[in-house]
C-alpha cells in the first residue's frame, strides 16, 4: 500500500470533544471519523485493526466448536415484550415503526432472537448442547455516549449464545468459553483480567467479566492476593477496623443540636467524630413502597447492588419535598429512628459492627448520638449494600486487603439459565419424550471496542503503539528523498520482499519533509519502520526502527526481510 493512495488523514489536535487518549489518537491517527454522537466511520487503518481483531475472535471461536451465524439487526419488538425486556431495557433500547405502525427494536443484544430460533429448531435433546455466535453491529442509545468507540451508541459485538439440557453441559462450555476469552485477549496483547461481575439487564446466575488493564478504564476492580476478583458493581467487603467506636448511650440516644450541619464532613467537624462514626440515612422510594438505605458516612451507597436487592431498577431517589414530608426534616438530618412504621429499612452489613452510632434526627438542626441499631430502630434487613474500597479486608479470605485497578471491560460472559426460556417458552423433548426448558448461556465480547482499548493500553506521548499482532501495517517503508533513484530502487526490492512474505507493508512515498513523516508514523503506531537515508545506503545500511522499545539499528539491506519476519514470528513478551 502506498501512502500517497491510503485514505489517511491524520491531525495534530485532538477534537474537543475526546477525553481519554484512546479516543483522541484514534481520531488523530485517522483510525475513526465521527458521523453524530456515539456513531463512527472505521477509515482504513480502523478498520485493518478490527479485521484482525475480528479474525482472532472467529479462529478462538470456531476452535472450541462455536458455529457462526448472522441474525437480523431488525427485531419485532414483541419478542421483548415476551422476554420482559421491553421495559427492563428502558430507554436504551432503540425502538422504531414500520409503515404499518407495527414495532421493531435496533438490536442491542440477540437472547430474545436466538431463544426464538432455538425453541423453533432445537426440538430434541440430540441436537444439544449448541452454541452460536455472530458478529455484528449492535445499537445501544446510551445516555452519555463518550470516549469515542468505546462507548458508542453504535458498535461492533461478537455476540454467543449456547443451549443445554444439564448444568454440566452449561459449565463445560463456559469454561471453554472462559478460556476462549483469555486466548483471544492474550493474542491481542492485552493484559487482563477476569473478574466477577454484576448481570445488569442480562440477568441469570453467575456472570464474570474481562476487564483489560488500563490507567483511564472506566470499570474499577478489586482484587485480593488470595485470588478474590470483582468488579466494583460486585465487590463485597468486609470494611475495615474502626478507628473510634462511638458509645452507645444509656437507655436512649442523646438528642445534640446540630445547627446548619448537614454534610458528613460538616457533622463529623462539629461533633469531633470520625465519618465512619456517622451513618447516613439515603432515602428511595421502590414501587410506592419508601426504602431507607443505612450506610457508613465514610462510604458511597452501591445502587447497583440496591437496585438488586430491591428488584426494581427503577429506583428512585426522594426529592427535597418528599425526605420532608417522610422524615419531617430537611435533607441532611434524616436518621433511622422514628421513620414511618411503612418504612423499609434495609442496614448495610459493615454496621454490624457498629456498637453505637451518629444519625440524623428527623428534626431540623438535630442529630442523634449513641445510636443502638436493634434497640432504638429495627432494620427490615441487612445486606451488602455500600461500595467497597481499597485496603478494606478481602470478602474471601478474610485476611488479606483489597486493592483496586481500573481497566476496560471487553468480554462478559453469563450462565443465564432458564431466565429466557422460561419468559419465551423455548422447550426441547428429553429422550422420554417430555418437554423441558433449555438451559442457556450468554457471551458478549465488544470488538470495535477492543481496537479503543488496544490504544488505551499501549500508546505514548507521541501517538499509539500497536500490539504486534492487530497492527493495521506489520511495516512501514520510509524512503526519505523520494526523488533519489537509487533510494527509491532499495526501497522498491525491500517493499516487494515484504509483501512477498505476506507482510503488510505501507510505502511512505510522499514528497514531504522527513520530521514530518517520523511523526506521522509515530502517531499511526506501527510497530517497525524501514528507513532508507541516502548516506547510510552508500555504506549500504538501512534503518529499522522499534516503535515500541524506541530503538533503532543498521542493518544490511539483504537481511532486512529476515528480521522482519522473525519480529513477528517470535512471540511478544507480554
Ligand atoms: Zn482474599
Amino acid at each position: 500500500m502506498r501512502w500517497s493512495k491510503l485514505y489517511l488523514p491524520t491531525y495534530k489536535e485532538s477534537p474537543s470533544d475526546a477525553e481519554i487518549p484512546s479516543h483522541k489518537l484514534m481520531i488523530r491517527a485517522g483510525a475513526i471519523k465521527k458521523l453524530t454522537s456515539g456513531v463512527y466511520t472505521f477509515l482504513p487503518v480502523g478498520f485493518r485493526v478490527l479485521r484482525k481483531i475480528e479474525a482472532i475472535v472467529r479462529e478462538e471461536m470456531d476452535a472450541i466448536g462455536s458455529q457462526e451465524i448472522l441474525m437480523p439487526i431488525l427485531h419485532p419488538a414483541e419478542l421483548y415484550e415476551e422476554s420482559g425486556r421491553l421495559q427492563n431495557f428502558g430507554p436504551e433500547l432503540f425502538k422504531l415503526n414500520d409503515r404499518k405502525q407495527r414495532m421493531f427494536a435496533l438490536g442491542p443484544t440477540h437472547e430474545e432472537v436466538v431463544t426464538d430460533l432455538a425453541r423453533a429448531e432445537m426440538r430434541s435433546y440430540r441436537q444439544l448442547p449448541q452454541t452460536l455466535y455472530q458478529i455484528l453491529t449492535k445499537f445501544r442509545d446510551e445516555i452519555r455516549p463518550r470516549f469515542g468507540v468505546m462507548r458508542a451508541r453504535e458498535f461492533i459485538m461478537k455476540d454467543a449464545y449456547s443451549f443445554h439440557d444439564s448444568d454440566e453441559s452449561l459449565e463445560v462450555t463456559y469454561q471453554d468459553m472462559a478460556g476462549a476469552y483469555h486466548r483471544i485477549l492474550d493474542r491481542c496483547g492485552l493484559d487482563h483480567m477476569m473478574v466477577e461481575a454484576d448481570a445488569g439487564v442480562i440477568g441469570g446466575d453467575v456472570n464474570h467479566e474481562f476487564i483489560v488493564l488500563t490507567e483511564a478504564g472506566e470499570s474499577e476492580i478489586f482484587t485480593c492476593s488470595c485470588g478474590y476478583t470483582a468488579n466494583s458493581e460486585r465487590a463485597e467487603s468486609l470494611g475495615q477496623p474502626l478507628s473510634s467506636n462511638e458509645s452507645v448511650a444509656e437507655g436512649s440516644p442523646v438528642r445534640v443540636e446540630t445547627p446548619g450541619q448537614k454534610t458528613i464532613d460538616e457533622v463529623s467537624a462539629f461533633l469531633e467524630a470520625d465519618p465512619s462514626q456517622l451513618v447516613k440515612t439515603l432515602l428511595y422510594r421502590s414501587e410506592g413502597q419508601i426504602v431507607a438505605a443505612l450506610i457508613p458516612g465514610d462510604r458511597s451507597l452501591n445502587e447497583v447492588k440496591l437496585m438488586k436487592l430491591l428488584g426494581d431498577p427503577q429506583v428512585q431517589t426522594l426529592g427535597d419535598q418528599e425526605i420532608l414530608d417522610v422524615t419531617g426534616a430537611p435533607v441532611g438530618f434524616s436518621g433511622p429512628v422514628g421513620l414511618p412504621k411503612s418504612t423499609r429499612i434495609i442496614a448495610d452489613k459493615l454496621l454490624e459492627s457498629y456498637e453505637g452510632m451518629i444519625v440524623g434526627a428527623n428534626e431540623n438542626d438535630a442529630h442523634l448520638r449513641g445510636v443502638k441499631m436493634g434497640r432504638d430502630f429495627v432494620p427490615t434487613e441487612t445486606a451488602s449494600i455500600s461500595e467497597a474500597k481499597a485496603g478494606d479486608t478481602c470478602p474471601r479470605c478474610a485476611k488479606y486487603e483489597l486493592v483496586t485497578q481500573r481497566g476496560v471491560e471487553l468480554g462478559h460472559i453469563f450462565k443465564l439459565g432458564k431466565k429466557y426460556s422460561r419468559s419465551m417458552n423455548a422447550t426441547y423433548l428429553d429422550r422420554d419424550g417430555k418437554d423441558h426448558k433449555f438451559i442457556m448461556g450468554c457471551y458478549g465480547f465488544g470488538v470495535s471496542r477492543a481496537v479503543a482499548a488496544a490504544v488505551e493500553a499501549n500508546h505514548d506521548e507521541r501517538g499509539i503503539v500497536w500490539p504486534r499482532s492487530i497492527t493495521p501495517f506489520h511495516a512501514i517503508v520510509l524512503p526519505i528523498n523520494v526523488s533519489d533513484d537509487h533510494t527509491i530502487k532499495v526501497a522498491e526490492s525491500i517493499y516487494a520482499e515484504l509483501s512477498e512474505q505476506g507482510l503488510d507493508v505501507l510505502f511512505d512515498d510522499r514528497d514531504l519533509r522527513a520530521g514530518f513523516r517520523f511523526k506521522d508514523a509515530d502517531l499511526i503506531g506501527v510497530p517497525l519502520r524501514i528507513t532508507l537515508g541516502e548516506r547510510s545506503l552508500r555504506e549500504n545500511k538501512i534503518e529499522i526502527y522499534y516503535r515500541g522499545e524506541d530503538r533503532s539499528e543498521l542493518v544490511d539491506p539483504g537481511n532486512v526481510a529476515g528480521l522482519i519476519k522473525a519480529y513477528y514470528d517470535e512471540k511478544p513478551a507480554a
